[in-house]
């Protein structure tokens, strides 16, 4: 199979405190262990949430899809 480029979009995935509404939820490096959920932290209110995905994330979807 040859190697194949298509030009794609960059999308940004963020995840948006339940607490405050405001701040989006940063993964908390300090916390990485090897368990169910990534811990994360408002960035405003410092809100502690554990969450299922690491945020932000990035995605790629193809152009015009
Ligand atoms: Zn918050």
């Amino acid at each position: 199979m040859p190697e194949t480029k298509r030009p794609v979009t960059p999308l940004e995935v963020n995840y948006i405190c339940d607490k405050c509404n405001h701040g989006m939820m940063m993964e908390d490096p300090s916390q990485a262990v090897e368990r169910q959920g990534i811990d994360h932290i408002c960035v405003i209110c410092g809100h502690q949430q554990t969450l299922d995905s690491s945020y932000p994330r990035y995605e790629f979807v193809g152009v015009g899809e």
